[in-house]
């Protein structure tokens, strides 16, 4: 497709827009390429607010990709605890530690070879290279589609492949090759404050004279997107079980929400299960055979907790024990008061928060 615009000229309005409205963030104007790449990996699921505090405490803990590559994966989960998507922590640390063995510990200035480690997809090597060393590649995150998709009016969806080839071709046409950098974090910019998703503020917009959708009253309707995200629901009845000011916790393993992240033992089920149909499960004969006393003290109200492909609903069920039998001995045993020395969802957090500390 040919766009019968002038490139140039919106590459440098939005440079000068930009320039005089980018916002001061402690990840703009530098060139380590270790702290964009922290940054990009928090932004890509948080926003800027609420981003910061994590990004900056995460660099005073990791100042280097070395002290990341060091440290034990458990650490680096509970730096991340509250900001979701834990396999893209899982990923920093792995390829910290690919820095190190493959690339001598230096971050690699090669688009091929910073695409090789964990986790970096083509956004994220894009802004690294842009960003860090200047380098001519486009980076489309979902403020550049919508700026795009207006600014040219097109309609392909967005979640297509056609429509993924056509988008970052264009990125990649328009991308300024005298300062790439700048380029880029002036389209994300002008996403993220003047072209926003809902009711943007046209009359003020610089590039409303280049603007198709503008021109066509089609603001509202772009960008596209063609799929619905499938959504599954899954029901986790949790176990608080006290044993003397003592609790049990097990990591989650496999592939699955919540890779290695701790949490209470638990009962899946096709729904949240009332006490006496608890009682009945497999799961919880195991979990309590063979103690002398065991007592439900009580239970919460329902939880439900949205992820990004899931709704999880829970509960957790306060049990309390008079000694362990084999299976909990297996468990992880912790003192209660020391339970956030652990990397927990969310959801284990909200419930420790209004009913442990
Ligand atoms: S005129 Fe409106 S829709 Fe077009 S680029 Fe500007 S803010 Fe976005």
């Amino acid at each position: 497709m040919s766009y019968n615009r002038n490139l140039i000229d919106i590459s440098d309005t939005l440079s000068a827009w930009y320039l005089a409205n980018k916002r001061e963030l402690p990840w703009r104007d530098i060139s380590d390429p270790y702290l964009i790449w922290i940054s990009e990996i928090i932004l890509q699921q948080t926003r800027v607010n609420q981003g910061m505090s994590y990004y900056l405490r995460f660099i005073e803990r990791f100042p280097t990709v070395a002290d990341l590559a060091c440290s034990e994966e458990d650490e680096v989960l509970k730096y991340w605890q509250g900001l979701g998507y834990y396999s893209r922590a899982r990923n920093l640390h792995k390829a910290a530690r690919q820095v190190m063995t493959d690339f001598e510990g230096v971050f690699p200035i090669e688009h091929a070879d910073v695409l090789k480690l964990a986790g970096i997809g083509d956004y994220t090597a894009a802004a690294i290279c842009s960003f860090a060393y200047d380098q001519p590649f486009a980076v489309v995150d979902g403020n550049v589609y919508r700026v795009l998709s207006r600014l040219f009016g097109i309609e392909t969806p967005i979640d297509s492949g056609i429509g993924k080839k056509e988008f970052a071709s264009l990125a990649q046409e328009l991308i300024s090759r005298s300062h790439p950098g700048i380029h880029n974090q002036s389209i994300m910019e002008f996403g993220a404050l003047q072209c926003v998703p809902v009711s943007p503020d046209c009359l003020s917009c610089p590039l409303q004279p280049n603007c198709r959708a503008y021109e066509l009253n089609s603001v509202d309707k772009l960008p596209i997107k063609s799929k619905k995200t499938k959504v599954s629901n899954r029901f986790f009845n949790y176990f608080f079980i006290e044993l003397g000011g003592q609790t049990y916790l097990q990591k989650r393993v496999g592939k699955d929400v919540w890779q290695n992240l701790f949490e209470f033992p638990l009962v899946e089920a096709d729904q949240l299960l009332t006490v006496e149909e608890l009682m009945e499960t497999d799961d919880f004969k195991k979990l309590f055979s063979r103690i002398g006393e065991v007592g439900i003290v009580k239970i919460s109200n329902p939880m439900k907790h949205v992820l990004s492909h899931r709704v999880i609903y829970a509960q957790f069920v306060t049990v309390k024990i008079s000694d362990e039998n084999a299976i909990l001995s297996e468990r992880i045993k912790t003192p209660i008061s020391e339970i956030d020395q652990f990397a927990v969802s969310r959801l284990m957090e909200l419930f420790l928060e209004d009913s442990v500390y």
